[in-house]
Parts: C-alpha cells; sequence; structure tokens
C-alpha cells in the first residue's frame, strides 16, 4: 500500500459528509448554555436543541413538527398566530431583533422566567426564526432573594423611622393640643354659667379663641411634616413602556410562586404605553398587588390574575390588576391604605400604604374594587408621557 495512501485520505476524512455536519451540529449546540429553536413561518418547529428538551420537558422528536405556541403561557399562547400572521403581513415587529423578559411553558404546564432573543433569516425555503432562551429561574430566584431582603430592610428602617416619628409626634402634638384644651376651657368659664361674659371678658374669650386656633394650625403643620416625609424619596421619572414594566414586574413576582394553575392573563392598549414614572418605583407597586393577589387566590379553586390597561381622563392610564380570590376582609376595606392593616400572619400591612404614597407622588390615583372574577381588581392611574423621549 502506498505510504502516503493514509495522508492523502485525510483531508477528505476531514470534510464531514452531511450526517457528520448534523452531528457536529448537534453537539456545538448542545454546549450552547441558551436553548435554541428553529420556527418556520407557520410556527412549527424545526429544531429544538438538547438545552431546549431540558429546560421545556419535551424530547426533541416530540417539540419538531409541533406548534411553538405549547412553549408559552397565556395570553402569548392563544395570540401567538395572530402575532405572526400580523408580522407577516405588516413587517412590524414587536420583538424581533429585541431581547426581552417574558414567561414560558414547561411541559407540566409550569411557568418560567426566560429571556427571549429573536432572529429571522431568510432561506429558499421560506422565511425562519430562531430564538434564543435563557432560564431566568435562578438569577431570578437570586435576584429576588436581594429584593426581598431589601423590602424587608427598607421595611425595617420605615418602620423603625415611623416608630420614632410617632414618637416624636404624639410628643409635639401634645403641646398644641393641650394649649387648645386650656384655650377652650378659660374660654368657657369666661363665659359664665348663663353664657353671657361680662363686657371686659368678651375681648379675653376673643384672644382664648384666636390662640386655640393657632395652636390648631400648628398641629396641622405638624401632621402636614408627617405627611411630606412619608411621600419623600428620591424619584427618577422618567418615559418608560408600560408593558415592559408589567412583564418584568409580573415574571419576577411570579417567580418560585408554585401558581402552576395560574389562569395569567395581560391584556394592555397599546395606546396607553408610554409613560412618565419612576420605573422602580411603578414596579414596586406592581409586584405588590401581583404578589397580595396570588396571596389571596392560594386557596381559590380557579386562578385568575388579569392585569389590563385602558386611557383614563387627563392624560392618565389606568392599570388594573384583578384577581379571582376571595375579595377584601369587611375589616381591613375600610382601611385598606392604611398602614399596618393586615389580615396576613407575617404581613406588614405596609405595601398598599406604600403603593398609595408612590402613586400619588406620580399624580395619579390608587383604589379597589370588587373584580369581575369574584375577586379584587386594584385600579392605579399613571400620567401618560407626550414625547416618546429616550425608550
Ligand atoms: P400585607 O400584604 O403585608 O398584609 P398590604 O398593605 O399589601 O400588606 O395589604 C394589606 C391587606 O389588604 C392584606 O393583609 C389583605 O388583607 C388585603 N389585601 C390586599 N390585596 C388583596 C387582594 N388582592 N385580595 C384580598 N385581600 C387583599
Amino acid at each position: 500500500m502506498c505510504p502516503f495512501a493514509d495522508t492523502q485520505r485525510k483531508p477528505q476524512q476531514m470534510l464531514p459528509d452531511q450526517d457528520d455536519a448534523l452531528q457536529l451540529q448537534r453537539t456545538i449546540l448542545a454546549t450552547v448554555p441558551d436553548a435554541l429553536i428553529v420556527i418556520d413561518e407557520q410556527g412549527t418547529i424545526l429544531l429544538f436543541s438538547e438545552t431546549a428538551a431540558r429546560m421545556f420537558g419535551y424530547a426533541d422528536d416530540e417539540a419538531i413538527g409541533q406548534n411553538v405556541r405549547i412553549l408559552m403561557p397565556n395570553p402569548d399562547r392563544e395570540r401567538h398566530d395572530d402575532y405572526m400572521r400580523h408580522y407577516m403581513e405588516t413587517g412590524e415587529a414587536h420583538i424581533i431583533g429585541v431581547g426581552r423578559v417574558t414567561n414560558a411553558r414547561r411541559r407540566d404546564g409550569s411557568t418560567f422566567p426566560i429571556e427571549l432573543a429573536i432572529g429571522e433569516a431568510v432561506t429558499e425555503h421560506g422565511r425562519l426564526f430562531t430564538g434564543f432562551i435563557r432560564d431566568l429561574t435562578e438569577a431570578q430566584r437570586a435576584e429576588r432573594r436581594l429584593n426581598d431582603l431589601q423590602t424587608e430592610l427598607s421595611h425595617i428602617s420605615r418602620v423603625s423611622a415611623m416608630g420614632s416619628l410617632a414618637s416624636a409626634l404624639a410628643h409635639e402634638l401634645n403641646q398644641p393640643l393641650t394649649a387648645i384644651t386650656s384655650y377652650a376651657e378659660g374660654a368657657r368659664s369666661l363665659l359664665g354659667d348663663d353664657g353671657t361674659p361680662a363686657a371686659d371678658n368678651i375681648e379675653m374669650v376673643r384672644e382664648a379663641l384666636a390662640e386655640a386656633s393657632v395652636q390648631a394650625l400648628r398641629a396641622g403643620q405638624i401632621v402636614r411634616r408627617l405627611r411630606e416625609f412619608i411621600s419623600r424619596g428620591e424619584s427618577d421619572k422618567r418615559v418608560e413602556r408600560l408593558r415592559r414594566l408589567v412583564t418584568e414586574a409580573s415574571a419576577l413576582a411570579l417567580t418560585g410562586t408554585g401558581t402552576n394553575s395560574l389562569d395569567f392573563n395581560l391584556r394592555l392598549d397599546p395606546r396607553a404605553d408610554l409613560v412618565l414614572v419612576d420605573r422602580i418605583q411603578i414596579q414596586q407597586v406592581l409586584l405588590n398587588l401581583i404578589r397580595n393577589a396570588v396571596e389571596a387566590m392560594q386557596r381559590s379553586g380557579r386562578q385568575i390574575l388579569d392585569i389590563r390597561s385602558r386611557r383614563a381622563e387627563r392624560d392618565m392610564v389606568e392599570v388594573i390588576v384583578a384577581d379571582s380570590g376571595p375579595g377584601l376582609a369587611a375589616e381591613i376595606a375600610a382601611v385598606l391604605f392604611q398602614p399596618f392593616n393586615t389580615s396576613k400572619e407575617k404581613g406588614m400591612g405596609l405595601g398598599l400604604s406604600i403603593s398609595r404614597t408612590i402613586v400619588e407622588a406620580h399624580g395619579g390615583r390608587i383604589w379597589a374594587e370588587p373584580s369581575e372574577f369574584g375577586g379584587t381588581a386594584f385600579h392605579f392611574t399613571l400620567p401618560l408621557a407626550e414625547e416618546p423621549g429616550d425608550v
């Protein structure tokens, strides 16, 4: 045999045939930490990487050939065909080329937060869409832990600040209130038993009443200072997309809540999307409302979380977070937004009062009504932004 025969064959062997190429592709794909899914124009899954199989719980041959909808929770599950059709007809993309944080659905129906990036390729067989998916469960769990810790810390500092404020307040209010009482008492005795003061006492009665009203105004100022203190705080208002605030906050709020049977509907009015808000503060409000809703539904047979928005008067948007829980307890309903009212064993009763402070600092309103699903619906309004600005 020619001694060079082997070396001559080698370059040829290194060129993989089609099967080898596929195998190579698979091996490479298996090393990518993100899941890769390729779909065609109809949304049919053509390729489902090993990471995708692990992430979603479908074997690749189960997933391939199915519509990509199966990997989405509602509302995207029902609407994906419409999204695709809309894109094919108009070329208007909401997601292609921009990554976003959203929720995905495993085979067992549980949802988990993901970061999704979609690309598009035009081939001789039509358009193909590639989706790279990163599971954010771990990242969000860590973030949530941090967030819980921060929330707890800010609760504690607020509580101790409120505690010391309350005792200072009691002390300060005591003075004008005592003064008001003694001026009122003095005026009463100056009036005499039959209510007709001696002529030379009238001037003193007038003075006592004037002093009492000065002290009452002082008490009012002290209370106003308290309100200012509570609503103070850094706020960084920018033009933001409501859809982004809501999807991120709900992904975060629903992480790790074990809500497999939750029916989550999101219906946001695209014509009322740009808002002028402090993102972190408004996400705090949404997080509070969503967690309260999920907690309220823990023992409910049907768990519906419905978030929607609509234009309201005076250039505002109204956001509604509705649930199918048991509704508000009667004793809570009357004092809902006041601090330290809670029906939960470990509740602080501060979430809603802080939410109200935040919403009002944005020029909005917050209130609760019975929801159409038999539970509670929290409504709040936010200012719409006129200019798209730097979003
Ligand atoms: P916390 O959650 O610490 O109790 P909040 O101020 O957020 O504090 O809520 C106050 C109370 O309002 C809760 O303890 C609960 O009784 C009631 N509540 C809030 N949201 C809901 C809801 N979606 N359904 C029923 N009750 C609710």
